[in-house]
C-alpha cells in the first residue's frame, strides 16, 4: 500500500502557485485576493476558513475574512454577496457552508457572480463543468482529480464507485470521473443512502471515493484487493489519548482497508489539503482572467 499524500502535494502546488503570483506581480499585476464570508461560530467552519486564510498568505495572496453573527438575516447576507460581486479589489470569494438553517443556501449560492465563484457551486459553473467547458471546478472533487493525476493514477477504464450524492462532493465527483479525459474515463457507479447492498458495488470497484460523513463506514470487507481508496470524510470522534479528547478521522477504516488497497488517502493529510490548494488555483485563475 502507498499513501496518496495530499499534504505533500498541496505544499508543492502552493509553491507553484506562489511562483506564478510572484511572476504576475513582477509584471505589474496585482496579487490575487480571496474573500471568505463566515457566518456564526461553528468550530469546524472556523477551522476550515482559518486554514484557507493561512494558505492565502503562504501563496502570496491577499485575503479578507468577513465574519458575522449566526442571526444575520438572509437579505443582509445577500447584500454582502452583492457588495463582493461589485468590489473590483476581490477576485474570488466563498461563503463557508453550512449556513444557519434560516438561510436559503441555494439563494446565496446563486447570488455569487459566476466569475468570482471560486468554490464552483453556482449553477452556471456546475453546468459548465458538466459540459466539460473551462470553469472553476468545485475544490474537493477538483483536488481529488489533481491528487490522482499527479500521483500517476491512470483512471481510464477503471470501475469507480462514488459513495455520496452531495452537490459539493459526490455529484461533481461522478461527473469528473466519467468525463472523456484522463483522469476520468471511468465507468462510475454512484451510491447513496438509498442504495441497496452497497458492498456488492464497492467490491467491484477499482476506485472508491467515500464521501459519506460517517466514521469508518467503509470497512475492509467492502474493498477489493488492490483498489485505490480516496477518503473524503472528516469526522470528529472521541479519543481519550488526546488532550482535547477528540480527533479527526475519515469515512474509511484506514488501518484495515490500507492492508488491502494499492493506494489510499490518509485523514487528515489527504483530501483536505488538496481542497485548499484547488481553491487557491481557482482564485489565481480568477485573478489572471480578470481585466481589472
Ligand atoms: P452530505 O451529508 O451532504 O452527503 C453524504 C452522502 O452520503 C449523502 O449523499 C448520502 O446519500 C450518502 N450516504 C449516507 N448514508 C449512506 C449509506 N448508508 N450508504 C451510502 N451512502 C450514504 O456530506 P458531504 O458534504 O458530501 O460530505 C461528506 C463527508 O466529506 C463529510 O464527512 C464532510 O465533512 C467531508 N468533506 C470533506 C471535505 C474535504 O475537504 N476533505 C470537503 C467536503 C466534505
Amino acid at each position: 500500500m502507498k499513501l496518496l499524500d495530499g499534504k505533500k502535494l498541496s505544499l508543492e502546488l502552493q509553491t507553484e502557485i506562489a511562483a506564478e503570483v510572484e511572476a504576475h506581480v513582477a509584471n505589474g499585476g496585482r496579487k490575487p485576493h480571496l474573500a471568505a464570508i463566515l457566518i456564526g461560530d461553528d468550530p469546524a467552519s472556523k477551522a476550515y476558513v482559518g486554514h484557507k486564510v493561512k494558505a492565502c498568505a503562504k501563496a502570496g495572496f491577499e485575503s479578507s475574512l468577513i465574519e458575522r453573527e449566526g442571526d444575520i438575516s438572509q437579505s443582509e447576507l445577500l447584500d454582502m454577496v452583492r457588495e463582493l460581486n461589485e468590489d473590483d479589489s476581490i477576485d474570488g470569494f466563498i461563503v463557508q457552508l453550512p449556513l444557519p438553517s434560516h438561510i436559503d443556501n441555494q439563494a446565496v449560492i446563486e447570488a455569487v457572480k459566476p466569475s468570482k465563484d471560486v468554490d464552483g457551486f453556482h449553477p452556471e459553473n456546475v453546468g459548465r463543468m458538466a459540459l466539460g467547458l473551462p470553469t472553476f471546478l468545485p475544490a474537493t472533487p477538483g483536488g481529488i482529480m489533481t491528487l490522482l493525476e499527479r500521483n500517476g493514477v491512470k483512471t481510464t477504464g477503471m470501475h469507480a464507485v462514488v459513495i455520496g450524492r452531495s452537490d459539493i462532493v459526490g455529484n461533481p465527483m461522478t461527473t469528473l470521473l466519467s468525463r472523456n479525459a484522463e483522469p476520468g474515463n471511468c465507468t462510475v457507479t454512484q451510491c447513496h443512502s438509498r442504495t441497496v447492498d452497497l458492498k456488492s458495488h464497492t467490491l467491484k470497484a477499482d476506485l472508491i471515493i467515500a464521501a459519506v460523513g460517517k466514521p469508518h463506514f467503509v470497512t475492509a470487507d467492502m474493498v477489493k484487493e488492490g483498489a485505490v481508496v480516496v477518503d473524503v470524510g472528516i469526522n470528529s470522534i472521541e479519543d481519550s489519548s488526546r488532550k482535547s479528547g477528540r480527533r479527526l478521522t475519515g469515512d474509511v477504516d484506514f488501518d484495515n482497508v490500507a492492508e488491502k488497497c494499492s493506494l489510499i488517502t490518509p485523514v487528515p493529510g489527504g483530501v483536505g489539503p488538496m481542497t485548499i490548494a484547488t481553491l487557491l488555483q481557482n482564485t489565481l485563475r480568477a485573478r489572471l482572467a480578470s481585466k481589472r
